[in-house]
């Protein structure tokens, strides 16, 4: 065993093991058993101690957490999703759990990390994963280093600004990627197609008895993924989203590969599709306008336990 990865989430802990064959064993996902800091920490050793049981070397503890983090990612400076502010979680956690090798990283940065591994540490060029979720995150990898920045906000692609007249986005911007891309953006478009005229959108009414309030992302996706055109117009309009960002990214790490998890990624392949088209349609493709490889995440919703296991395996 190499070490003990932990995703803390809006509403999950979710945590495995990192096996010497760089594999993820024992995964597990529970609900959170609350938002209380101190709650949690113990919820967090719980997991750990439940590991080092059963496996009888010490590990090293990587946890992925939903939060703005201190550039030393000693503190969480801000996690909404929890109501956390200034909170020092990996001292905190090394002491609760009786660790002394703890990293904490971003969500995002750390399911990013973790597509990297899955996707055997590709050198040829940087590497780039958006989360489409609630909110759209994201990590970079380059040069085979995960870039958290100096004040530990890179890789916050969502909120880089589209159009700086667009929607209001709860970063206080406008017109950010996730206005546009995450899966609550989209959900909500598909809520307003099915409101305004039920009979141009039949399966994705007849998926909600024709009631947006029950329309849900499984639902856009299912109904994008059997062609409906007002589902694929709307992954359409998020796919130019991501690759208007996917474009201004390339200007600054030039990324090889751009993989696409979170929640709304279970569109699948009209989703890959419509990056891709709208990456390759806007303008001739060339040296100085170099298009990505878009894909699909791989490791699913253990991608965060992944990377940030592995990531606190090469601190030890
Ligand atoms: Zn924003």
């Amino acid at each position: 065993m190499r070490a003990v990865g932990v995703d803390l989430g809006g509403t999950k802990l979710a945590a495995g093991v990192l096996d010497d064959d760089g594999t993820l064993a024992d995964y597990t996902e529970v609900p959170l058993p609350g938002r209380d800091y101190n709650l949690l920490l113990d919820a967090i050793a719980e997991q750990v101690g439940r590991v080092r049981e059963r496996r009888a070397i010490p590990p090293a503890l990587g946890v992925a957490v939903a939060a703005w983090l201190s550039p030393d990612r000693e503190t969480v400076a801000a996690a909404a999703s929890l109501g956390w502010a200034d909170r020092t979680l990996r001292r905190d956690l090394a002491a609760r759990a009786g660790l002394d090798s703890v990293v904490v990283h971003n969500d995002a940065n750390a399911a990013a990390w973790g597509e990297y591994v899955i996707a055997g540490r590709p050198a040829d060029g940087a590497f780039v994963m958006l989360t489409l979720g609630t909110d759209v995150g994201g990590g970079v990898i380059a040069g085979g280093r995960l870039l958290t920045g100096a004040f530990g906000l890179a890789g916050e692609i969502g909120h880089l600004q589209l159009r700086p007249d667009g929607p209001q986005c709860v970063c206080g911007s406008r017109g950010c990627l996730a206005v546009y891309a995450s899966g609550t953006a989209m959900l909500a478009r598909a809520r307003h197609a099915v409101a305004a005229d039920p009979a141009r959108c039949p399966e994705l009414s007849g998926l909600c008895g024709a009631d947006p309030a029950r329309l849900r992302g499984q639902d856009l996706a299912a109904a994008a993924q059997g062609g409906e055109p007002t589902a694929l117009a709307i992954v359409a309009e998020a796919g130019a989203a991501i690759a208007a960002a996917s474009a201004q990214i390339s200007r600054v790490v030039d990324h090889h590969t751009l993989v696409l998890g979170g929640g709304a990624s279970a569109i699948g392949p009209a989703l890959q599709q419509a990056v891709t088209a709208a990456l390759t349609q806007s303008a001739p493709v060339g040296p100085v306008r170099p298009v990505p490889e878009v894909r699909l995440a791989r490791a699913g919703n253990q991608a965060g336990v992944l990377g940030a296991a592995d990531l606190a395996s090469a601190a030890q």
